[in-house]
C-alpha cells in the first residue's frame, strides 16, 4: 500500500475515533479595513505568507505593537484576510501582562470587549473593543461531525491526550463546509496540558 493510502487510512481511523488534532493558537490580531489603513497606509493591502491550517485563512508578513496600560507586545502576528471587525486575540497570561481585562468569546462576538492599542508602521489606532481571550473549539467539517453525531455551536469536552492529561469542557463545536477538523486552544490552555508538536484530543459527548 502506498505511503499516503496508509496516512489517509489512519487519518480516517482517527477522526471515526472521536479524536481531533489540537492546534495552538498564540497571540494575534485580524484588522478590519480602517485598522490596515490607518497602521500601513491608505489602500494597503496585507501580504500573504502562508496559508494557516483552516483553509483561506493567512498569516500575513505585516506585524503590529499590541499596548495595554501595562505592557506592550511587539511585532504581534496579523491573520488574514481583512475582517468586518478587528479582534485581537490574547492568553490570560498575555491579558495580564498588557493590563486588560478581555472576556472569553467566539471569535467575532467582540461587542463590550476589551480596548487595546495598535501600533503600525505609519500610525496607531485605539480600538474600544475588540481584545478577547478566544473560548476554545473544535473548527470540524459536516463530514466529521455527521460522522460523530455533532452538530454546530454544540458543547463538549475534549481530553487532552498528552502526557499531561487535561480535560477541557466548555469547548464549542463549529461546523462549516469551509474548516478543516482541528481544536484550537490558546497557549494557556496547551501550558497547563502540556500541548506540544503534534498532539490529539478524545472528544467526549
Ligand atoms: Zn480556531
Amino acid at each position: 500500500m502506498a505511503v499516503e493510502k496508509v496516512v489517509a487510512a489512519v487519518v480516517d481511523e482517527i477522526r471515526s475515533a472521536g479524536l481531533v488534532q489540537l492546534e495552538v493558537s498564540a497571540r494575534h490580531v485580524h484588522l478590519d479595513k480602517e485598522c490596515v489603513e490607518v497602521l500601513f497606509g491608505k489602500g494597503y493591502q496585507l501580504t500573504h505568507v502562508r496559508e494557516l491550517s483552516q483553509p483561506g485563512q493567512y498569516l500575513e508578513q505585516e506585524r503590529v505593537d499590541v499596548v495595554g496600560p501595562k505592557g506592550t507586545f511587539k511585532n504581534v502576528a496579523v491573520l488574514g484576510p481583512e475582517r468586518k471587525h478587528v479582534q485581537v486575540e490574547v492568553s490570560f497570561s498575555d491579558a495580564f501582562a498588557l493590563g486588560i481585562n478581555p472576556p472569553i468569546r467566539q471569535s467575532g462576538d467582540t461587542k463590550g470587549s476589551a480596548s487595546v492599542k495598535l501600533v503600525g508602521p505609519k500610525g496607531e489606532i485605539t480600538i474600544d473593543e475588540g481584545a478577547i481571550v478566544a473560548l476554545r473549539h473544535v473548527h470540524m467539517t459536516p463530514e466529521d461531525a455527521e460522522r460523530l453525531g455533532l452538530v454546530d455551536n454544540q458543547v463538549v469536552s475534549v481530553e487532552a491526550l498528552t502526557d499531561r492529561r487535561t480535560i477541557f469542557p466548555d469547548t464549542v463545536i463549529r461546523v462549516s463546509p469551509n474548516f478543516r477538523t482541528r481544536m484550537h486552544v490558546d497557549v494557556d490552555e496547551a501550558g497547563a496540558a502540556h500541548i506540544a508538536g503534534f498532539a490529539l484530543g478524545r472528544i467526549i459527548k
